[in-house]
């Protein structure tokens, strides 16, 4: 049987992966959140409950907790990094070209940054839902989708 649920990363992304595992940015539950959300992943039993401060349209400050597997809790730490401070049109726009990017279409590296390091997922789609599962729960916190 081939391994095809364990992605295969650039040594580099895998690092910044692991980094975010193991050291998650941004981890705990805000008090008195604007918007608290959880949602989970039954495929892969992946966990994220994001709370936020919503502040003149713009995030500016989000937590997570979580629990599952590399892929999804690195998603939801570099999430929270990229967010913080960004206005909610900029999120929305960000989602979707991270969406875009897990379905397989050429990413816009400028707007992607680190999260760079996660479109490997994008050949392994039992994974994918592991990667979204983050940006699902934010869109949903802020009825982007
Ligand atoms: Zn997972």
């Amino acid at each position: 049987m081939m391994p095809q649920d364990e992605p295969k990363f650039d040594e580099l992304y895998r690092e910044l992966i692991l980094d975010h595992y193991r050291y998650p940015h941004n981890r705990g539950v805000l008090e008195k959140p604007d918007v608290d959300m959880q949602q989970h992943n039954p495929v892969c039993g992946d966990e994220i409950r994001l709370t936020a401060i919503i502040e003149d349209g713009t995030i500016s400050q989000i937590e997570f907790m979580g629990q599952g597997c590399s892929i999804s809790q690195a998603s939801a730490s570099m999430l929270t990094d990229r967010v913080t401070g960004l206005e909610l049109t900029d999120v929305d726009a960000l989602s979707v070209e991270f969406r875009n990017m897990l379905r397989g279409d050429d990413p816009d590296e400028q707007m992607m940054q680190d999260l760079m390091a996660l479109q490997g997922v994008s050949k392994y789609p039992v994974r994918v839902k592991c990667a979204v599962l983050a940006w699902d729960t934010l869109q949903k916190a802020l009825k982007l989708k």
